[in-house]
């Protein structure tokens, strides 16, 4: 753990960079960002075979192979490769069963509406996990449903759902199930076949510690045909992205050429780590470390222990009346540390990632960077 942990260091971050505690975009390595250092036409060939070669890559990290599934890179952030899928998959015919108990679930919602497709929601408070059998009842009760959807972490508070449940009762009532995984592939162990997931997305810059710049859809081949005829926009039509991919191996407009060269180093990276268990080791361990000193200090999480992923954690506000996150957050920004506000509804929260190129020494810098802040802020918490 020690030596690898110097390795890594010795070629990784700009040292003048502020660390991100944040979902994305995350901490890069120095490698990662240097690969984007470059002048690259979009038909030269050695960035035809690149985009190649990471399409199969995605494949391999999910446990699937072409021609059974495949791989579409989707240029914009996530919300585009989310949108790719929704606006292409589902047919005015079909129906789109929404399992939602966050914000990036309440966006698939407005997604569905702003293309007018059909739409059930199931809707949990955001400290909520899903009721298998409420999903199943909603599934007999209305056989037009053809799609459902669920975020595997809601980056919102940091919940993670039960996707591998979710999968089996989607395979029993032969649905389609549409996962967004933009915060956790890379990091969770995702099989597509085993979960029965007929489209994941994901994106270059969370888990994979790439830089921002595209999402990708990973799919079932099988269900292209469907998408064929959904044509609802030009540039999120998945299955035209996918048809200029797999035939000339071009991207039908221009394609974010630095993004994927920085992707393709990325997931050298991930791979030298020990691939998605090793990231998975790195994230849990520093969550552990996060989850554990913020306790120490005083701070009370959002969610119990049986929801929270290794990714993101939301942190209750203090309860103490001088407390000011706009204060706190500026505090640990000048000392080039940067959190992210909440993003729960009814909640005082703020949140802390754990992701990108970040070390348990980072977090504990973090910790004690906070020790120090609520001092000056003359902030005093009860130890729980
Ligand atoms: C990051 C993220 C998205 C996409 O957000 P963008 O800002 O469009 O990149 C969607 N869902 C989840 C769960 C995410 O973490």
């Amino acid at each position: 753990m020690k030596n690898s942990e110097t390795k890594i260091l010795n070629n990784s971050r700009n040292t003048k960079d502020k660390l991100l505690f944040t979902p994305g975009p995350v901490t890069t390595s120095k490698t990662v960002k240097e690969a984007a250092n470059i002048d690259l036409e979009s038909n030269d060939s050695i960035f035809i075979t690149y985009v190649k070669q990471i399409r199969e890559r995605l494949l391999t990290l999910a446990h699937v192979e072409s021609p059974e599934y495949e791989s579409v890179i989707i240029p914009g952030s996530g919300t585009h490769g989310v949108e790719s899928v929704i606006s292409s998959a589902i047919s005015s015919k079909g129906m789109l069963l929404n399992i939602v108990n966050g914000a990036n679930g309440r966006r698939i919602s407005k997604i569905a509406r702003i293309h007018s497709i059909p739409l059930l929601e199931i809707i949990y408070n955001e400290n909520q996990l899903p009721d298998f059998k409420e999903i199943e009842s909603f599934l007999k009760k209305n056989r037009q449903i053809t799609h459902v959807a669920a975020v595997h972490c809601e980056t919102s508070s940091g919940l993670l759902n039960p996707i591998a449940e979710i999968g089996e009762i989607c395979a029993r009532y032969n649905k389609n199930f549409i996962v967004d995984a933009l915060s956790t592939f890379g990091a969770y162990d995702i099989s597509l076949k085993e979960l029965n997931i007929s489209y994941l997305i994901s994106g270059s810059d969370k888990c994979i510690e790439g830089i921002p710049g595209f999402s990708y859809v990973l799919l079932k081949r099988s269900l292209l045909d469907e998408c064929k005829y959904q044509v609802r926009s030009l540039s999120l039509d998945l299955y035209d992205q996918w048809l200029g991919l797999n035939t000339t191996g071009e991207f039908r407009f221009r394609p974010p050429v630095h993004a994927l060269l920085a992707f393709n180093v990325a997931l050298n990276e991930l791979e030298s780590e020990g691939g998605i268990n090793g990231r998975a080791e790195r994230y849990s361990v520093n969550n552990a470390l996060l989850v554990g000193e913020m306790r120490e200090l005083g701070f009370e999480m959002y969610l119990s222990a049986q929801m929270r992923s290794y990714i993101v954690t939301s942190f209750m506000f203090p309860h103490h009346p001088d407390f000011s996150f706009e204060k706190f957050y500026t505090h640990l920004n000048e000392k080039g540390l940067i959190i992210s506000p909440g993003k729960i509804n009814k909640s005082d929260c703020f949140r802390i990632a754990n992701i990108g190129q970040l070390y348990p020494h980072d977090i504990q810098k973090l910790i004690d960077t906070i020790e120090g802040v609520l001092y000056d802020l003359k902030i005093e918490l009860v130890e729980l």
